[in-house]
């Protein structure tokens, strides 16, 4: 893309609305645009970040064997009164009358929706175990919709629903989540503590939100440092193998991490040794939950069991942030200068600056260094524009690509191209394949 041609309404200044700093460097960046409170227009930098995070979650989501649906946004309420939530779910659901006058929704989530599918369509343990998933906006009316997409009352999320013939079942499900959120976030280049969560009236401990550490987190967060130094990817796993799901799983729960919800000083202590103590802030970005058969029973999610009988089966659920990832990555990953995109999520993998547009050797040069990295797949964005140097490399850190790529008359005479790691800030002079193979690698 080039830049003379691509809509990227960057912003000099601070604006004044935004409080934390992702909300302010997404507005500066030309990421997003506030349409009303907590509800954003995606503009073409912002959605193409959007769309990679959605990526990541999904090609995680099929190799932990969950299957894509999409539900609409727009839910008749006759299911939310059958489960109680109608009632229950209070100011945050946007309650809508059609012309006939029949209750509607915007969707807050999805529990009743799917369970009214599944029910519809299974009726044996044969069929069991299913787990879907689908990614698509939800509305809440949130009390203080604030921070940007953190916390919208539009927004994006990823939430899949397991079905199983008994807990057993479902607490595998729900390790293959465990595992496959850890994945998920490792890939974004974040740091995604599992932190034991409320279990609300189900009780057991397969409650876990990921947060991730941020001084700007409406969570309060108790932990032990050594969350900070493991690998969270890990090897590749077998979703098959439920010996080496629990072990993961089993490694990572025996660590203390908690939210102020759970936490409790005194375990607190007596699990980790003063030194490694971490108190602090985080933020949600996902959210995994086993509810048994809280959905199941009201809307007849039944099957039949091998034993001739029949029973309802055991749910879980498992949300990620999508669109407040976005927000998250950027706490996570900034500097003075602006955004550092982890490569996995970037907009664009290059920016391509042209130090001089207008000089022949300089435009014919850039051209074609353009063409090959297209012509490679590589995704690159062309400050092909007259502005003057500085306000280039202001905006290309601003914008925080992995790596910049600076072409002027100075460097054509010496056969060279300038390399900048932005995560690093290191800079390089380096003959032009040498270049385009580093960022290959
Ligand atoms: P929170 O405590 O932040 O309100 P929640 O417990 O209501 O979150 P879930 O219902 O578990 O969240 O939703 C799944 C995920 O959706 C959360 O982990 C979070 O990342 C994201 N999410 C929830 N509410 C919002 C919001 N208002 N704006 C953006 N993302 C949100
Ligand atoms: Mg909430």
């Amino acid at each position: 893309m080039r830049r003379s041609r691509f809509f990227l309404p960057t912003l000099r200044d601070n604006p004044k609305e935004a409080e934390i700093v992702s909300h302010r460097l997404m507005l500066r960046a030309g990421m997003v645009r506030q349409a009303s409170a907590g509800i954003y227009s995606w503009l073409p930098m912002g959605f193409r970040v959007l769309k990679n995070i959605e990526r990541i979650v999904r090609e995680e989501q099929d190799r932990a064997g969950n299957q894509e649906v999409l539900m609409p946004t727009i839910q008749s309420a006759d299911l939310w009164v059958q489960s109680g939530r109608y009632n229950d779910y209070g100011p945050e659901m946007l309650r809508i009358k059609d012309r006939h006058e029949r209750d509607m929704l915007y969707g807050p989530t999805n529990e009743e929706l799917i369970t009214d599918i599944f029910a519809g369509a299974v009726k044996s343990y044969r069929d069991l175990p299913q787990k879907l998933y689908h990614i698509q906006w939800k509305f809440r009316d949130e009390v203080r919709p604030r921070f940007g997409v953190m916390r919208g009352r539009e927004f994006l999320m990823k939430d899949a629903y397991s079905f199983d013939l008994d807990y057993e079942g479902a607490r595998r499900a729900y390790q293959s989540h465990f595992v496959a959120y850890l994945r998920t976030f490792a890939r974004m280049g974040l740091r995604a503590i599992p932190m034991e969560a409320d279990t609300g009236p189900i009780g057991g401990d397969l409650s876990h939100e990921f947060i991730i550490l941020a001084e700007t987190g409406e969570s309060e967060v108790f932990c032990d440092r050594e969350f900070l130094d493991v690998d969270l990817l890990g090897r590749d796993i077998d979703y098959e193998d439920p010996a080496a799901l629990a072990e993961v799983v089993d490694y990572f729960t025996k660590l203390y991490a908690r939210t102020d919800e759970k936490h409790d000083p005194a375990a607190f202590e007596a699990a980790v040794p003063e030194a490694r103590r971490y108190q602090g802030r985080g933020i949600e970005v996902g959210h995994i939950f086993y509810f048994g058969t809280k959905y199941s029973k009201p809307l007849g999610a039944r099957v039949a069991t091998p034993d001739g009988g029949e029973t309802e089966v055991h749910m879980g659920s498992y949300g990620i942030g999508v669109s407040r990832l976005v927000g998250a990555i950027i706490e996570a990953s900034h500097d003075e200068a602006g955004i550092v995109w982890p490569d996995e999520v970037a907009p664009f993998k290059v920016g391509l600056v042209n130090l001089k547009a207008g000089d022949a050797d300089c435009d014919r040069a850039c051209d074609e260094i353009y063409a090959g990295l297209q012509g490679a797949g590589v995704e690159t964005l062309y400050d092909d524009t007259p502005e003057r140097a500085g306000a280039k490399f202001a905006t290309m850190d601003l914008i925080g690509l992995p790596w910049q790529l600076i072409v002027g008359p100075r460097e054509l005479k010496n056969g060279v191209v300038e390399l900048k790691r932005r995560a690093t800030g290191e800079r390089q002079e380096l003959p032009l394949d040498a270049a385009l193979e580093r960022i290959a690698g």
